[in-house]
């Protein structure tokens, strides 16, 4: 009669084949570093969220994380280090319409692996307002759409060059005290006819109001336009602008570093403006997205 396994056998060869599990979990946390990537579940037209790249395990392996991008609505975005992960802060177009949609994340991993994940991100709907106005005569002509494109394409051209530093941290300041008289993402129809949407955010600023910078930051450009107007651009780090249109006066000049609440220049009506204000903007790799958002609501 065979006689049953040897119990104490059965026993070493269970506790063998769990201490090899245990190393092959160790190597492997060692090798993929544990890496972990989401975003926030949901975000509405014309918004900024974010996309983390963070550690899962208890080793902290991340720093040699590298070369870290995303791709979403057609544009690549980069990661830059926040905490002990990395982070991508992404625009949604106030135009895209609302479902789900893909972002794909590639990353090189300290084991020198390019790795891919796909998450998503839900896109929610959001009302703007419609408002019509009249331009008059005089600068109706600046209207010409090859003159916009043309000044458009200089300042667009400081949005998508990107410093790594990030300079700013908490809120951002309402950069006049002035209400608004035209939210971001409003849509425009200028002497009755259609056209895109409002970029920014426009609050009631006589001529002479002096304009704050938002937070810290470079100033990149500093000049008067003729679409729109007197002009500032601060460069706040990893991708993220503010613009200051119509200025009167302007009191930075560009390479200087600004902080939170410096005077940058006085508000005005220059350009294609339809009286005193400040048009101001937030760009966020070259999309413009809701400045107020980052006013009310931390990005850190
Ligand atoms: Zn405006």
């Amino acid at each position: 009669m065979k006689k049953a396994r040897d119990p104490r056998i059965l026993a070493n060869i269970t506790v063998g084949f769990a201490l090899f599990t245990i190393i092959l979990i160790l190597l492997a946390g060692r090798v993929l570093a544990g890496v972990d990537v989401f975003a926030h579940g949901e975000v509405y037209q014309g918004r900024s969220f974010m996309v983390f790249i963070s550690e899962t395990s208890d080793t902290p392996t991340l720093e040699s994380v590298r070369d870290a991008s995303l791709v979403f609505d057609g544009k690549k975005i980069a990661f830059y280090p926040y905490e002990k992960g990395m982070r991508a802060i992404v625009g949604c177009e106030p135009e895209k319409k609302p479902g789900e949609y893909p972002i794909e994340v590639k990353y090189t991993d300290n084991g020198g692996k390019v790795n891919l994940r796909e998450i998503s991100i839900m896109v929610s709907p959001k009302t703007y307002p419609k408002v019509s106005f009249w331009l008059i005569p005089s600068k109706k002509k600046l209207l010409a759409p090859a003159l916009v494109d043309d000044e458009w394409g200089q300042i667009e051209k400081k949005l998508l060059d990107e410093s790594p530093a990030k300079l700013w941290y908490g809120f951002y300041l309402r950069p006049v005290p002035g209400i608004t008289t035209m939210p971001f993402g409003t849509r425009e129809f200028v002497n009755g006819k259609p056209r895109s949407r409002h970029r920014g955010q426009d609050f009631r600023a006589q001529t002479g109001t002096p304009v704050a910078a938002a937070h810290n930051g470079k100033v990149v450009i500093a000049q008067f336009f003729k679409a729109f107007g007197g002009t500032v651009v601060i460069d706040h780090g990893q991708g993220i602008n503010t613009l200051y249109f119509h200025l009167s006066k302007i009191i930075a000049h560009p390479g200087q570093e600004v902080k939170k609440g410096d005077r940058i220049g006085l508000a005005g009506s220059t350009g294609i403006a339809s009286g005193p204000h400040l048009h101001w903007g937030m760009s966020v790799h070259d999309v413009r997205v809701d400045p107020m958002q980052w006013v009310e609501t931390v990005i850190p």
